[in-house]
């Protein structure tokens, strides 16, 4: 990588899903690798926006944004504007030529270009637009600044080889591309090592993983090969399909203690005939089937979903259907979404889309609805003892309230007490739950049980670092000496947000 000048600093910000959140983790990475620092003051020298083509309004929003920073640009001699993710591989030059004061364009392919990229466009005084149309490296395999010591999330595939009509990603990242297992295990080692008790395996569609090796089975022997990494405790990942959702794979998560209790299955629409629209292979039967053996082999898991309510040509009688198999499911949440026309997708030209209107009002219908189920199932976890990893950022009141939060086994977010206990981000405490709401769990009987781990320790040798102070080693940390005064009173530390 050629030299920059020391000490430019940069921000990046985040728009869309995981998938995208985990890029920043790549973009940061290769621009520290470049000698680029992380801005503190909020006056960064390069902006990078990673954005999504998926959401609603995304390319209003970017030139909103864009329109905000033309200003800085023009006051700021040498300030920077980097545009890349989903929306800049679908855009390209269209970016530069509504907002010719953006710098560089950069695809969903071509992250590690950034800092020569950014480079190129000071040196010449022109905006580099580069786009790779495939994959050349494989995004996990450049450098990452990671955003916290006790999670970190791991690529085992990028690209959908499906095509739902109302998709983007298929044209955007292409063809599904497996990492192989080697690779994968190797990189989750690498977080164990560096600290973290929990990776997210990630994927478009990760129980397809190894259609591209040529292993049918391979989702499922990679949760067991996780799951034996020493150290690893918890395992999560996302998202499956429901089409290619096989019972080896819930043999694997019922098996590998590691693998947590939760899943995120997608239902989409419990209208079947809505589904054969939206070229989703399944049926709702098939749906509830799957629902059904998870929770046979794994009692407490708890599912969470998609929703899209006004698909094209989404009758009441469709929409009834949701209502139905979202009362059958029982998740407990779902992301639920209007439809709306993304230009690109087959579904945007199809007839008979649905009035606003009526899209509202069943929208409406069906958060009430799973508003409902969502409480019902929290409500049910009152009395019950889990286990919380500790972390940051997840509770927006936690000053008020004097309360700390973290994330149970089933990913469900709990706010907890903390007594006399004095858990650092990555601790795990062990808690019982005595109040439920929609969207979270209090545990106000405090902590039972504080148990000190490597990711704790790591954490606090992140603070130290970051503050300048010796780092507490991890021997006397996780003996609660060193660290019992360290971390915690060092305060909060920055924590980034993606919108
Ligand atoms: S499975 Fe469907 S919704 Fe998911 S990424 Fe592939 S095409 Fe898009």
């Amino acid at each position: 990588m050629s030299a920059i000048a020391p000490q430019r600093t940069y921000e990046v910000k985040t728009f869309g899903c995981q998938m995208n959140v985990h890029d920043s983790e790549r973009m940061r990475g290769s621009l520290e690798d470049a000698g680029y620092v992380e801005a503190v003051d909020g006056a960064p020298d390069v902006v990078v926006i990673n954005t999504c083509a998926v959401r609603e309004n995304a390319d209003t929003k970017l030139y909103g944004h864009l329109g905000h920073l033309a200003r800085t640009k023009r006051e700021r001699p040498g300030f920077q504007i980097a545009v890349g993710g989903c929306l800049a591989q679908k855009d390209r030059a269209t970016i530069v030529e509504r907002a010719p004061w953006v710098d560089v364009v950069f695809g969903t392919h071509n992250m590690g270009s950034l800092p020569t990229l950014l480079e190129r466009s000071r040196h010449n005084d022109e905006a580099q637009v580069e786009i790779l149309e495939s994959l050349e490296v494989f995004p996990s395999t450049l450098p990452t600044k990671r955003e916290s010591t006790y999670a970190g999330w791991v690529s085992i595939s990028v690209g959908c080889n499906n095509t739902c009509t109302f998709c983007i990603v298929p044209s955007l990242r292409g063809k599904e591309r497996d990492r192989r297992p080697g690779e994968v295990l190797a990189e989750v080692q690498a977080l164990v090592d560096d600290g973290a008790l929990e990776v997210t395996l990630l994927g478009q569609n990760v129980n397809s993983y190894g259609v591209e090796f040529g292993d049918r089975l391979a989702f499922g022997k990679l949760l067991r090969a996780a799951g034996a990494i020493d150290g690893l405790e918890r395992i999560r990942f996302t998202s499956p399909h429901p089409a290619a959702f096989t019972d080896d794979v819930i043999e694997a998560m019922a098996e590998t203690p590691a693998v947590m209790p939760q899943l995120h299955m997608p239902l989409q629409s419990g209208s079947d005939r809505v589904l054969r629209a939206m070229r989703r292979s399944y049926r709702s039967s098939r749906f509830l089937g799957i629902l059904d053996r998870v929770r046979d082999r794994i009692p407490h898991a708890a599912i969470t979903t998609d929703l899209i309510v006004g698909f094209p040509g989404e009758t009441d009688e469709d929409f009834e259907d949701t209502l139905r198999v979202v009362e059958a499911s029982r998740f407990a949440s779902a992301f639920t979404f209007q439809y709306s026309i993304r230009p690109g997708t087959p579904a945007a030209t199809m007839p008979d889309q649905v009035p606003k209107e009526v899209v509202q009002e069943r929208f409406e219908r069906l958060v009430a609805l799973q508003d409902r189920i969502s409480a019902e199932e929290n409500e049910r976890q009152v009395g019950r003892t889990v286990e919380v990893l500790v972390s940051v950022g997840e509770g927006k009141k936690d000053a008020e309230t004097h309360r700390l939060s973290g994330r149970a086994e089933d990913n469900r977010l709990v706010h907890f007490a903390p007594g006399d206990a004095a858990p650092r981000p990555g601790d795990v405490v062990t808690v019982e739950i005595t109040r439920a709401a929609p969207f979270h769990l209090l545990a106000d009987a405090g902590v039972q049980h504080l148990r000190r781990t490597r990711s704790g320790d790591a954490w606090d040798r992140a603070q130290a670092d970051s503050c300048a102070v010796p780092a507490p080693d991890a021997t006397s940390a996780s003996q609660g000496g060193a660290a019992q005064g360290g971390a915690v009173s060092l305060g909060l530390p920055t924590i980034r947000v993606g919108a």
